[in-house]
C-alpha cells in the first residue's frame, strides 16, 4: 500500500535537480544574464543523493528523473545515474535536458542506465532560439537529439518539449512535430506556466491545449485522443494524427492536474519541495549533514508527505489577476533551482 497525502495522492514521482546552473537563459526560466547560484559546497554530494532516494524508494517512489539548471552540466552525472540504475524498485530513469552537451553525453549516460530523454526543443530556427535562449545552440541539441536518437531508436521513449508562446513560436507546432517524428521522439507541448523565473509571463502569451488541438486540426485534419501508453498518470495528454504521429499536451496553465500529482522536487542542495508553487519547501540536507539515519530520514519523509495538501496549480487559475512571481531574491523560488 504506497503512501497517501491529504488527497489519496501516493509519493511515486521524484525530480532532482542536480544543479541550479545553465548553459542557456531561457527567457521563460532565466531572463536575467547572471543569477545567485546555491553555494556549491551546498550541493549534495552523489553519496547524499543516494542516500535520500533509497529513503524516498521505501516510499514508494518508482520514478525518477534528473534535472536541473542543466543536469549535463553536472561532473561526473553518468557515476550518479550507475548508482541510481541499480536501485531495483526505480521502474522509471529519466532525465530533462536542453541537450547542449547530450551529442557527447548520450552514449555513456545511456551505458550508465538512464531510461528515457527528454529534451527541451522551443524552436528550428537558428535565429529564433538564439534570441529565445541568447545562446547560439540550435545545431549542438539537434546533433544531441540524433546522436541519441542514433543508440536508442525510435522505441527508446524519447521525448522533444517544446514550451508554446504566443507571438514567440506558436507558428511553429507543424514543423516540430514533423521533426519529433522524422528522428523517432514523441513531441510533448507545454503550455507556457507562471512559474518562478517566467518574470515575462502573462495570460495572453498562453496558447491553450484547446487552442492548439484547433489549429493542429485545421493543419493535419482530424486529431483523437490517444491512451498514454506509457502511465496513464501522466501529466500529458496524448493524441494522434491521421498519418499515426503521436504526440501530448501539458496543459498545467489552463487544465492543471493537482488532483492527480504524485510528483516533488528536490533542489540541488537538498530543500524538498512538495508543489512547484510551494513557497516553502524542507530541508533534507541538514538533517542528512546532522548524521539522520535512515530510519529517521524515512519518518520524515512520511510525515511530511501524509501532511501534503498542496493543489498550487489549481489555486492559481482561480485567481483573476495572475502575476508570475517576482524576480527572486531566494534562488529557491526559481524554476531553474526547482527543475521543471
Ligand atoms: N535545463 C533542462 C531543460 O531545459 O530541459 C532542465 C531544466 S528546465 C527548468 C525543465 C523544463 O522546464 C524544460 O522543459 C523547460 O522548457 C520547462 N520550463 C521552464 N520554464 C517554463 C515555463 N515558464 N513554462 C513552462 N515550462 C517551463
Ligand atoms: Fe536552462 Fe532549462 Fe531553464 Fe532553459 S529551461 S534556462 S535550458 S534550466
Amino acid at each position: 500500500m504506497s503512501l497517501l497525502d491529504r488527497h489519496g495522492r501516493p509519493l511515486r514521482n521524484l525530480r532532482l535537480s542536480v544543479t541550479d546552473r545553465c548553459n542557456l537563459r531561457c527567457a521563460y526560466c532565466m531572463p536575467e544574464e547572471s543569477y545567485q547560484w546555491l553555494p556549491r559546497k551546498d550541493l549534495l554530494s552523489f553519496e547524499e543523493l543516494a542516500v535520500l532516494v533509497r529513503a524516498f524508494v521505501e516510499l514508494g517512489v518508482t520514478r525518477l528523473r534528473l534535472t536541473g539548471g542543466e543536469p549535463l552540466l553536472r561532473r561526473n552525472l553518468p557515476a550518479l545515474v550507475r548508482q541510481l540504475a541499480s536501485v531495483p524498485q526505480l521502474e522509471d530513469l529519466a532525465i530533462t535536458t536542453n541537450g547542449l552537451l547530450l551529442a557527447d553525453q548520450a552514449r555513456t549516460l545511456v551505458e550508465a542506465g538512464m531510461g528515457r530523454f527528454s529534451i527541451s526543443l522551443d524552436s528550428l530556427r537558428p535565429e529564433r532560439v538564439r534570441e529565445l535562449t541568447r545562446r547560439d545552440g540550435l545545431a549542438d541539441t539537434l546533433r544531441g537529439i540524433e546522436t541519441l536518437q542514433a543508440i536508442v531508436g525510435k522505441h527508446g521513449g524519447t521525448k522533444i518539449d517544446t514550451v508554446v508562446m504566443r507571438g514567440t513560436n506558436d507558428d511553429e507546432l507543424e514543423d516540430l512535430l514533423s521533426y519529433a517524428r522524422d528522428v523517432g521522439a514523441e513531441l510533448r507541448f507545454i503550455e507556457y506556466m507562471d512559474v518562478g523565473g517566467a518574470t515575462r509571463w502573462s495570460m495572453d502569451k498562453v496558447v491553450s491545449r484547446a487552442e492548439m488541438l484547433e489549429r493542429l486540426a485545421r493543419s493535419f485534419g482530424a486529431v483523437e485522443a490517444a491512451p498514454d501508453a506509457d502511465d496513464p498518470r501522466a501529466p500529458a495528454d496524448r493524441y494522434r494524427l491521421p498519418d499515426g504521429t503521436l504526440f501530448g499536451i501539458i496543459s498545467s496553465t489552463t487544465q492543471p492536474f493537482c488532483g492527480e500529482c504524485d510528483r516533488s522536487r528536490v533542489t540541488a542542495d537538498g530543500m524538498w519541495f512538495l508543489c512547484l508553487y510551494a513557497r516553502g519547501g524542507h530541508d533534507l540536507r541538514s538533517m542528512l549533514r546532522g548524521g539522520a539515519t535512515h530510519e529517521a530520514l524515512v519518518d520524515f519523509l512520511r510525515e511530511v508527505w501524509t501532511g501534503r495538501s498542496h493543489r498550487g496549480a489549481e489555486e492559481r487559475l482561480a485567481q483573476e489577476m495572475r502575476v508570475a512571481p517576482p524576480a527572486g531574491e531566494d534562488p529557491h523560488v526559481e524554476m531553474h533551482t526547482r527543475g521543471g
